[in-house]
This record gives C-alpha cells, sequence and structure tokens, in this order.
C-alpha cells in the first residue's frame, strides 16, 4: 500500500484481498492444518494466509516485516533466544512483570547474564551497554510509566552492536514507530490495544531488516507458538478501528487525568500527557499522542487502593488494557510485581465509554 497513506487509513485498508469482481472484502479466515504439496507454505505451522493478511498491516503500520505469534510472551521468548547462551542481556528493573520474570529465571538458570536498569535513566542505560547482546526497552513502562530516551539509547547500542527490541504495547505503532527511531525488533502483546476487544490473546515480533526477521520466523517455525488462525482475524477486525479506539480513549486519559490530579484521595498520577510528568518532554519528542494508560497512586495505601478497584461499577476490576472497556487493578496484588512499583499504584487502561460516565464511576470508587 502507497507511503503516503495516514496510517489511519492504512489500517483500514492494508492487508486486504485485491479488489477485484465479487472479491472478499476481508481475508478469509482459513483452518487447515496442513497443504497440498507444491506450494511455499507446505504446513500449518509454517504460515496461514490469515496470518499473513494481519502481518502485513502490521508491517506496514511499523515499517518492518510482521510475524503473529500465540501470545505476547511468545513473541518476548522468541526475541530473547536470539540471545546467545551466556549473553548479556540489558532489560528495565520496571517492565511488563511477566518478562522481567522470564528475564530473572533464564538468568538464574544461567541461560543469558542480566543487567538491569532505569530505563529512564539514559546514562545508565548506555553504561550498561558494552558487551550486551540485547538490549530490551519498554516505554512508556508497565506500569510505572517511565519513558525511555529511546533515540538516544538506540544509537548508543546500534554503535556497540547490540541488538534493540522495543515492546510497543502501551503505544501501538499509531503513536510511536521504535523502528524510525533506530531500534532493530518491535514487539506487541496484540492481546492489548492492537486487537482492542479483550477477547484474544496474541503476540506479534515485527523486525527492520530481513536477516532478523528469518532468526525469528525460524524460532516461530520451529518452536512453535503458532497463532490460531480464528484470533488473527479476530484481531485484524479489531485493528482496523484502532486510530478511532486510540483517539477516543487518549481523550478519556487526558479528561481523567486532569481531574485526577485535582483529587484529594490520589497523592500522583503519573501519565507522559502531563507537563509535569518526568517523561512528558521525552514522550511529545517521539510519540503522536501520550496513550490511554494512566497509573495512580492513592493515599492511604495499599488497602485503600484496593478497596478503590474493588468498588467500581462501571470501570471493570481485571487485569489485561488495551480494550474498549476500561479496567484497572492494582498491580502489586500480583506477587510478581517487583516492590518498587507502590503498593497502593493502580493501573488504569482508559476504554470508549463517555468520559464523564467514567469520571463519575472513578470519584464514587475513590470516595
Ligand atoms: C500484556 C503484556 C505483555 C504480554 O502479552 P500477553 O499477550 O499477555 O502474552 C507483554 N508486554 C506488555 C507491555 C504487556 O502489557
Amino acid at each position: 500500500m502507497s507511503d503516503e497513506l495516514d496510517p489511519a487509513s492504512l489500517i483500514v485498508h492494508a492487508g486486504r484481498p485485491l479488489v477485484e469482481a465479487d472479491a472478499p472484502l476481508n481475508e478469509p479466515v482459513v483452518f487447515s492444518s496442513t497443504y497440498v504439496a507444491g506450494g511455499p507454505a507446505g504446513y500449518g505451522r509454517f504460515g496461514n494466509s490469515t496470518w499473513s493478511a494481519f502481518e502485513g498491516v502490521l508491517g506496514e503500520l511499523e515499517g518492518g516485516h510482521a510475524l503473529v505469534l500465540a501470545s505476547g510472551m511468545a513473541a518476548c521468548a522468541i526475541v530473547f533466544d536470539l540471545v546467545p547462551v551466556g549473553g548479556k542481556v540489558v532489560a528495565p528493573v520496571h517492565a511488563y512483570n511477566g518478562v522481567t520474570g522470564l528475564l530473572d529465571r533464564q538468568a538464574s538458570e544461567g541461560r543469558i547474564t542480566l543487567q538491569r536498569v532505569d530505563i529512564a535513566d539514559t546514562d545508565a542505560v548506555i553504561a550498561a551497554l558494552p558487551g550486551a547482546a540485547l538490549l530490551w526497552a519498554e516505554s512508556p513502562t508497565n506500569p510505572a510509566m517511565e519513558v525511555a530516551d529511546l533515540p538516544a539509547i538506540c544509537a548508543a547500542a546500534k554503535a556497540q552492536d547490540v541488538l534493540v527490541a522495543v515492546d510497543n504495547t502501551f503505544a501501538t505503532p499509531l503513536l510511536q514507530k521504535p523502528l524510525d527511531l533506530g531500534a532493530d525488533i518491535v514487539v506487541h502483546s496484540v492481546t492489548k490495544f492492537l486487537a482492542g476487544h479483550s477477547d484474544v490473546l496474541l503476540g506479534a515480533v515485527v523486525a527492520k531488516d530481513q536477516e532478523t526477521y528469518d532468526a525469528l520466523a525460524l524460532r516461530r517455525k520451529t518452536q512453535g507458538a503458532i497463532a490460531g488462525p480464528m484470533e488473527v482475524w479476530l484481531a485484524l477486525r479489531g485493528m482496523r478501528t484502532l486510530a478511532l479506539r486510540m483517539d477516543k480513549a487518549q481523550e478519556n486519559a487526558q479528561y481523567l487525568v486532569e481531574r485526577l490530579k485535582a483529587h484529594p484521595k490520589v497523592s500522583r498520577v503519573r501519565y507522559p500527557g502531563l507537563p509535569d510528568d518526568p517523561g512528558h518532554e521525552r514522550a511529545a519528542k517521539q510519540m503522536r499522542g501520550f496513550g490511554a494508560i494512566i497509573a495512580i497512586e492513592v493515599a492511604g495505601g495499599a488497602e485503600e487502593a484496593q478497596r478503590v478497584t474493588e468498588s467500581t461499577e462501571l470501570w471493570i476490576h481485571a487485569t489485561s488494557l488495551g480494550g474498549v472497556e476500561s479496567m484497572l487493578e492494582r498491580r502489586r496484588r500480583w506477587p510478581t510485581e517487583p516492590d518498587t512499583i507502590p503498593d497502593n499504584l493502580i493501573r488504569l487502561s482508559v476504554g470508549i465509554e463517555h468520559s464523564e460516565d467514567l469520571w463519575q464511576d472513578l470519584q464514587r470508587a475513590l470516595g
């Protein structure tokens, strides 16, 4: 599809069958474990035309070559598999806890060596790079909402031949394009904003160059964490409305942060769209919007925060994020969440409901 199209148009039109008489508008779901011999795919674990449609759209949006996988964690895992045995990984102290947990285990079992850094501390990240095989970044981070200086850390990594992967789940390619900022690989939990309806688990990687793509494709093919065609079809269908959903969710987030900041029960609001947020200046430079995830700290501590999450009616008390429905949870209710995340921190995933309904419900729960 033409490079001149705005991503909002591209996301609607890319990845469709050829426009010709009686052609379907949507790529069909192909349920087949194998194919008649003689073609390029050959077997269901090696390729699927529904995957290709989804990958075409995501690849164009991110500016690379995409691969869909069974979950966000499956996508992360094949990237970590690129690290040679004993190789050094530089990763954030705060990141999605499934990722930090997997890296910790791999380090404790001697599969990798691991150096954790504050990903927002550019000097610390750069100081950790010598000898590294992989720099893993997440920005904004889940759930601390820290913003990494992606152009600076990617440039430093490139100068030392360190591969850079960025988890772009919170921003989506509509708000941030890590490959354009210097990264080699983008990772997504497609489960979240891309699919957008809390009905599928899915992941994706996007590689900037063919060689990295080939290495990742080989891992998907041989390790077998492949996506079901129905899930991919649902994700592609959900992704068609991403631009609209993101616009509305961000508008709601902006509306809510202004009110949350003024609320006496909220001791801190973390959102890079706030002018006094530590990540604001960076986010304004490298993102096209500040996203729809907010973290708040509740005055009165963990118990009070937990009570808030159990007192809403419209906001759903659940883990996960990026759906059309607003969700919230206290992250430290999970024992896997690091204790450097405040125990009174609630992560809010803002959906597309009416902003005033969202605020009234939150205000009631805070009261
Ligand atoms: C949810 C999430 C993941 C893991 O994705 P799954 O689809 O749940 O496997 C990875 N990174 C981030 C930032 C996430 O929010």
